[in-house]
């Protein structure tokens, strides 16, 4: 993990709170089912980002080209926040790393494995 700043912080805020009713309808019960899981393993779970439009990534893009953003973005219409199929998740205690093993292991793509750890893809894990 990196050393934290406020000002890291504040650029790797993609947005408030977001609500999993946005999701794609069928991936929604599997979002709930895993954030009970980590919620009863002790970490507080923020869900921070799902469906994005497409004026939403154009600026995450740039704001990720600019090096105003810590974590990285894709362009627009290249993202699965843009089809509802991903979720951007922020954990304290940060157990990412844990909580990317049981993504993975429900046979799921976790961002991590591309310097996204807060990033949850329901594409099949390559
Ligand atoms: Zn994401």
């Amino acid at each position: 993990m990196r050393a934290c700043s406020p000002a890291g912080l504040a650029a790797g805020r993609r947005s408030d709170v977001a609500t999993i009713r946005t999701l794609d309808v069928r991936v929604q019960p599997i979002v709930q089912a895993f954030i009970k899981m980590l919620s009863e393993a002790g970490i507080k779970v923020t869900v921070t980002s799902t469906l994005r439009d497409p004026a939403k990534q154009a600026k995450l893009y740039a704001d990720y080209l600019a090096g105003r953003s810590r974590f990285p973005a894709a362009p627009p219409g290249k993202s699965t926040h843009g089809s509802g199929l991903a979720f951007d998740l922020k954990l304290d205690p940060p157990a990412y790393d844990e909580a990317g093993a049981i993504w993975e292991q429900a046979g799921f793509t976790w961002g991590g494995r591309f310097r996204d750890p807060i990033h949850f893809d329901f594409r099949p894990r390559s």
